[in-house]
């Protein structure tokens, strides 16, 4: 190859297998000390969602974008005192219920309602290659992975198609805003792909157990 930094000559000089980064990451964390058990503060955890994925279901239709909502969030937007009162107010109760941790960004309607970002690497497209054959989160093995949680949730309500969506990197300006602001001003839109399978049933096997694609992504190390 000649000349320009487009052109420059790589070698591959090592490839790490996906399991071993992922320990490595897993093993970092859980050097950095014990996590909280939810919420904004401290570091993530998994966190089992304290509600049904039906009944949250349910209320998403409830709370769906509309003229109403959008008017009630402008208004929030434009007095500092009540939007503050509000995110506060949405904090403590999604910290709560879903172990949120105010990324301003929800992911919760396609997730089966468990929060992504209470995983400890905080993979907002999971599982990690870490997971331990019960279940087990790799940095927490007694707590189960919140991945693994989202799918049961969405698959037990016909919503397994929602983990083939790719979610798009978050914007971490945004941390600690009103996801509901944001979701009723419609600045989350493109959060995430369509599903790339539409079918549940290619999702589960013939005994109807859910079964996940085999896909494994390897880092390539080069050279330059
Ligand atoms: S706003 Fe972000 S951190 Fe909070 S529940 Fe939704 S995805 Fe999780």
């Amino acid at each position: 190859m000649t000349g320009g930094a487009a052109s420059e000559v790589t070698e591959v000089t090592e490839v790490i297998p996906a399991a071993e980064v992922s320990r490595q990451i897993g093993e970092t964390i859980r050097e950095a000390g014990p996590a909280d058990a939810s919420g904004a503060g401290g570091r993530p955890r998994p966190h089992r969602p304290r509600f049904t994925a039906r009944s949250m279901y349910h209320v998403q239709r409830l709370v769906r974008p509309n003229g109403l909502y959008r008017r009630f969030a402008a208004r929030l937007e434009s007095v500092p005192l009540l939007r503050r009162l509000f995110t506060a107010a949405e904090e403590k109760v999604k910290a709560d219920l879903f172990g949120c941790r105010m990324c301003g960004q929800c992911a919760l309607p396609v997730t089966g309602y468990a929060c992504p970002m209470s995983c400890p690497k905080q993979m907002r497209n999971g599982p990690c290659g870490g997971v331990g054959a019960d279940g087990g989160c790799e940095v927490y093995p007694e707590l189960r992975c919140v991945w693994l949680e989202a799918y049961d949730r969405a698959a037990g309500q016909g919503r397994a198609a929602d983990l083939s969506r790719l979610q798009r990197p978050i914007d971490h300006r945004i941390w600690g805003q009103s996801s509901w602001v944001n979701y009723w001003q419609g600045r989350d839109e493109g959060l995430w792909t369509d599903a790339l399978w539409a079918d549940d049933a290619l999702w589960t096997n013939a005994d109807g157990a859910l079964t996940l694609p085999d896909i494994q992504h390897d880092l390539v190390v080069i050279d330059r």
